[in-house]
């Protein structure tokens, strides 16, 4: 029998505090899946990384997203580790000598901003891909309920350049900017410069700093008049994106609120 409720899980498992079922998915799960993918973290990793429950699939499956997104965001990253990453023998450098398909479609992101200047436009939707599910998996880090995936919605990737004072009003966290700097070119250098002083907005709220400058997140409620939450987050200091998350299940909330 797989009578399946709401949430898309078989009704008696959705019950159990911590499933072990695949929390992207609900398929049985097999593996444990680290959030964020280690890929997008530095050696030695966090002691405490966070795993969850997972199916094979959807353990492995976005393990090219994964590397488009590590490459993408090392190549317009400014911090001393996408330099490094990015130089000749780094991992990045390498990556793209060994795939001459993912090097074509680095080269293929340039593309010509409407006043002429050469933007860098990577594949937004595999980023999107990865955010939701590092969001989902930090969702359910923090509340141990399944939801599928489907609730978890990434409204935004941005390179860091176009970010001012958002942060003290998520909401109007601006759409899709028209590209971000070109690989190598001097606006991204001037971002670069211009970085410390946007560093300053982080300090105005608590983050979790799974790796700090290397990874971080922050969960925020929507509005007053909207139910969730947005997962916040921040790689390397060079993209943020920005995931609808559903709001904490009930009994979260009674307890969260006790403390
Ligand atoms: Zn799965």
């Amino acid at each position: 029998m797989d009578r399946r409720d709401n949430s898309g899980f078989p009704r008696q498992q959705s019950l159990l505090r911590a499933p072990e079922v695949c929390i992207y998915c609900g398929a049985p799960a097999d593996t444990r899946d680290h959030v964020p993918p280690k890929l997008l973290l530095e050696e030695p990793l966090p002691p405490n990384l966070l795993t969850v429950p997972a199916c094979w699939k959807c353990n492995n499956g976005c393990s090219d997203d994964e590397r488009y997104v590590r490459d993408a965001l090392h190549l317009v990253g400014f911090g001393e580790i996408s330099r490094e990453k990015t130089a000749p023998g780094g991992v990045v450098a390498r990556s793209l000598e060994h795939s001459p398909l993912l090097g074509q479609k680095m080269n293929q992101a340039h593309v010509a901003g409407e006043d002429g200047r050469i933007l860098f436009q990577p594949a937004l939707d595999r980023f999107s891909r990865i955010m939701v599910k590092i969001g989902a998996g930090l969702w359910f880090g923090l509340h141990h309920r399944c939801v599928t995936a489907s609730a978890f919605k990434c409204e935004t990737v941005q390179h860091t350049h176009c970010i001012s004072t958002w942060l003290v009003d998520v909401a109007s966290f601006p759409g899709q900017s028209s590209g971000w700097p070109e690989v190598g070119s001097q606006e991204l250098r001037r971002a670069a410069e211009a970085w410390p002083n946007q560093r300053d907005h982080r300090r105005l709220r608590e983050w979790t700093k799974v790796q700090a400058c290397v990874f971080e997140y922050l969960f925020v409620p929507k509005s007053p008049r909207q139910d969730g939450l947005f997962c916040v987050m921040n790689l390397y200091d060079t993209v943020w994106g920005l995931v609808s998350c559903p709001p904490p299940p009930p009994e979260t909330r009674t307890r969260n609120r006790r403390r």
